[in-house]
């Protein structure tokens, strides 16, 4: 599907009668706007406008107009809202002048990944485990998750929910991203869909799409697919654990290393990128998220695993711009290439059970434990400061404080439980 004109041709041979484009806001919600197929010659070569400043994080004073860009590599085919068969390309945002938009997460990315090569940081290949619950919709969630008493990899709880795995996996492979794997994972109504790896803005291109056909294809069978992070007081939460790859010679390995002591450098600053919704904290420090920094291959729950040469980063969640959560780490690794970085001690044990003095000894930092602590994190961290752009930097710092105040106002179920008789 590359070139224009054979792209055409498929759309005429199919009947496809629609094509869908995509991009992301800043906070990672997809936005969409539907064309009939006959435009879309004319939508390759002028682009699509569309007001930026009613776009979450994309307000920039005057500058509201903006133009979507199509990549052509993006296409793939799209079963549409309305029934009948559609084409989805994801777009690249731009300004009146054909300059890139500052704040395009997806531009922001592929920066990140040329400064990383310029850096010296091996090219990487990143994966995705997209966890996520399946929950029988127009039920209490209370209720809902009790239905299933399945653990971690067992046979799909009932021949309803294997059907609708079967048809995610379909869904996933028609959009050409094909899971490598699919589990149950260890909580009620719990799953995992394992994504190939992919060079950086591919594999953030492929995150997005399979949480929007997972979300499809699971409603059509009743379910809710919810990516929270922490759904349940009682049951483990939901990550998305990212591993970076490096492609290629053996050199690659030892700047893998420093590229991974890079991320442990600034784990505290990505915290507000990786695990960005207050929601985000519940899950971490609990049930095999982690809550200290440090890297291990045996512990059960490390910040960073080490699988080979390859780093598996197990911070982030799906609540996560993946664009962004991608960049930054891509940006703190090369930091630690940059600035050689040695790897700190292997940490297997669990500082969870020890006391301050003993980690401050032993230098192992504790993640931020609230979303406006991780936020502080971000906004003292240079490093991601640059990577982000003083656009999208200010835009996420101040949505994401707005987003704080509004929970940190809230009065909750569980205050009213305990004080309402005090
Ligand atoms: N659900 C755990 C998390 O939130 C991960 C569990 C696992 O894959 N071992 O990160
Ligand atoms: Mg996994
Ligand atoms: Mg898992
Ligand atoms: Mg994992």
């Amino acid at each position: 599907m590359s070139s224009v004109v054979s792209l055409l041709q498929q759309l005429e041979a199919e009947r496809i009668d629609t094509v869908q484009l995509q991009f992301t806001d800043l906070m990672g919600a997809v936005k969409a706007v539907s064309i009939p197929s006959s435009r879309l010659a004319d939508v390759l070569d002028r682009g699509v406008n569309f007001d930026g400043s009613s776009v979450e994080g994309f307000a920039r004073g005057e500058e509201s107009d903006m133009r979507l860009v199509p990549d052509l590599a993006t296409a793939c085919r799209w079963r549409s809202e309305f029934g009948g068969r559609a084409l989805r390309l994801i777009c690249d945002v731009v300004l009146p002048d054909g300059l890139p938009f500052a704040g395009d997460p997806r531009r922001i990315l592929a920066r990140a990944a040329a400064r990383a090569a310029a850096a010296g940081a091996p090219e990487m290949l990143v994966s995705a485990e997209l966890e996520f619950f399946l929950l029988p919709q127009g039920e209490r969630l209370e209720d809902a998750h009790l239905r299933d008493p399945a653990r971690y990899f067992d046979a799909p709880s009932s021949d309803f929910a294997a059907r609708c795995l079967r048809l995610i996996a379909e869904g996933l492979s028609e959009a050409g991203i094909p899971a490598t794997q699919i589990h149950h994972e260890a909580a009620p109504h719990q799953y995992e869909i394992d994504l190939a790896p992919l060079p950086p803005v591919p594999a953030a291109d492929a995150i997005i799409t399979a949480k929007l056909a997972i979300r499809r294809e699971a409603a059509r069978f009743g379910f809710t697919a919810s990516f929270m992070p922490k759904p349940f007081t009682d049951h483990p939460g939901s990550g998305l654990h990212l591993t970076f790859a490096p492609a290629g010679e053996e050199a690659a390995v030892s700047r893998g290393a420093s590229f991974a002591a890079g991320i442990l450098e600034h784990a505290r600053g990505l915290s507000a990128i990786a695990s960005p919704t207050v929601n985000s904290y519940k899950r971490l420090g609990g049930s095999e998220a982690p809550g200290f920094v440090g890297w291990s291959d045996r512990h059960p729950a490390p910040y960073l695993r080490a699988v080979g040469s390859a780093w598996e980063w197990r911070a982030p969640d799906a609540s996560a711009n993946p664009y962004l959560a991608i960049a930054c780490a891509l940006a703190a690794g090369s930091d630690g290439i940059e600035q050689a970085m040695p790897l700190p001690n292997r940490l297997d044990e669990r500082p969870e059970i020890w006391s301050e003095e003993q980690r401050f000894l032993r230098r192992v930092a504790a993640l931020p434990e609230t979303l406006r602590d991780a936020l502080d994190a971000l906004e003292q961290d240079e490093c991601l400061q640059a990577a982000l752009g003083d656009h999208a930097m200010h835009h996420f710092l101040e949505a994401k404080r707005l987003e704080w105040e509004a929970y940190a106002r809230t009065v909750h179920v569980w205050e009213r439980e305990q004080y309402l008789t005090l």
